[in-house]
């Protein structure tokens, strides 16, 4: 299985490289050149089968020959053993055709948890083999950071650094990234907004001394091997309702248009998914570009779903990819204008061919509050405002196919939005009862790239 690059300037890489990589030299995003099939026996035989198996299965014919068989199995095995629920990815039936799916059961409560733990098996069991060792720099607003730390802690062939917008993260966020005690990974709290963490991450990628002096690898969300560990959960909650018997749709609260590609891909493998349809906040650059073709960006303004506060979603690179039939000049033109004049428009074929997979809907801050309120006395369900997102937008597209809302995290990892929609704050699950008597331990950093890769250079293991 070769991977090839969404700009066509880049060279071709087996999974493991494209894993170890992240971005692709020529700014272009790996995708797979080709989509494994899953034929409708393969699909039903996957009923009734362990979240882990179904993994094994969905992923396997993507991976080449990067790990055995039975190491894979080994990988994912340890990937989802600390979940806190035995069925991984729990559906619930929130009405009628109506169904919710929990994503939150992992360590960190968010879905990214579903591919940061695999990965983060997969480098250190490809980076053991090699003998050699990375540095994982990322940028978060919150879940990635907190996802990453708890995947990588105590892991001896990485390096972890989060930089995280001093102040401007949720205190759960924030004690699941600085509570972890294993010297390997490291919190650091810029003096600055999002946007500058991320410029200063760009611009370590850009300086190649320090790049391969440290040799420094990304998990964000533009990495392949996350975008494939979704993939699974679409499986397994469509065959737990029907396919491949019957058709479902799914709902997906979208930032950086990761999740929702992984369903993209389940249905090119062979998953009969009749629509999927983006649910986005007030952010709605992805909702404005797939009802009138214009993908122009705006400001962001901050919400109540702040993992949802993107105006570029990365991700939808690889969906224009197919959408131009695989032209890799053509995606490298539209991101050119999207760079020097803040947008591009797709021509009406364009979008008449990704309004046969896609629908979209927007959901306002009060219609997010209001949606957590009614859910909590008319579902039996407290939503984080996330999931409420996908909720609101789900109902407005409810027809004869069962309709899956993807619930991206816990409501106790957002507690304030929760509190202030139902008066109550949510607890937090069981096990994770004492994160606010662990103690933390942060560094605070200036907005300067020098001291950024000063720190790095002297933290780092060799
Ligand atoms: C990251 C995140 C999202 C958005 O997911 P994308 O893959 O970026 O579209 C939605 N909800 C929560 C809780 C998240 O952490």
């Amino acid at each position: 299985m070769r991977y090839i690059s969404t700009r066509g300037q880049a060279p071709d890489l087996t999974f493991e490289q494209a894993m170890l990589t992240g971005l692709a030299r020529d700014g272009g995003l790996y995708v797979p050149a080709e989509v494994p099939q899953m034929s409708t026996a393969d699909i039903a035989a996957l009923a009734g089968l362990p979240y882990e198996e179904i993994a094994f299965r969905v992923m396997r014919p993507f991976i080449g020959d990067t790990f055995t068989d039975e190491v894979f199995a080994d990988l994912i095995a340890k990937a989802y053993a600390g979940f806190g629920h035995d069925a991984r990815a729990p559906l619930k039936q929130l009405g009628p055709n109506h169904f919710l799916l929990e994503l939150f059961h992992g360590p960190t409560l968010a879905f990214k948890d579903f591919a940061m733990q695999l990965i983060g098996q997969m480098f250190q069991e490809a980076l053991s083999r090699s003998g050699e060792r990375v540095t994982i720099v990322g940028a978060t607003s919150g879940d990635t950071g907190s996802a990453a730390i708890e995947a990588f802690r105590g892991l001896d062939a990485v390096d972890v650094f989060i930089l995280y917008p001093h102040g401007r993260v949720s205190e759960v966020q924030r004690r699941q990234m600085t509570t972890p005690v294993e010297d390997n990974v490291h919190a650091l709290a810029i003096d600055g907004t999002f946007d500058d963490a991320q410029a200063r991450l760009k611009d370590m990628f850009n300086d190649f001394d320090f790049r391969d002096g440290v040799r420094l690898a990304g998990v964000n969300s533009i990495n392949w091997a996350r975008v494939l560990a979704q993939v699974v959960y679409y499986f397994s909650s469509a065959v737990a309702l029907g396919a491949p018997h019957r058709a479902v749709s799914f709902t997906v609260p979208t930032g950086n248009f990761g999740d929702i590609f992984a369903g993209y891909i389940a249905k090119r493998m062979g998953l009969p998914i009749d629509r999927l349809v983006v649910a986005t906040n007030q952010n709605d650059i992805l909702h404005r570009c797939l009802t009138t073709g214009g993908y122009v960006t705006d400001a962001v303004i901050p919400s109540i779903s702040p993992s949802m506060d993107i105006q570029v979603s990365s991700n939808f690179e690889r969906l224009l990819f197919d959408a131009y039939d695989r032209d890799g000049a053509a995606v490298a033109a539209l991101m050119d204008e999207l760079k020097t004049q803040g947008g591009f428009h797709v021509s009406q074929g364009t979008l008449d061919r990704l309004a046969a997979d896609f629908a979209s809907g927007r959901a306002s801050e009060d219609e997010t509050l209001s949606t957590i309120t009614r859910a909590r006395d008319h579902m039996n369900e407290l939503l984080c405002p996330h999931s409420a997102i996908g909720v609101k937008v789900a109902e407005e597209h409810l027809d004869d196919a069962p309709m899956i809302t993807l619930a991206t995290a816990h409501p106790a990892k957002f507690p304030d939005a929760v509190e202030k929609a139902t008066g109550t704050r949510p607890p937090l699950p069981h096990r994770m009862a004492d994160l606010y008597e662990r103690s933390e331990r942060v560094t605070e950093v200036p907005n300067d790239l020098g001291a950024l890769e000063d720190l790095i250079r002297e933290r780092i293991h060799t």
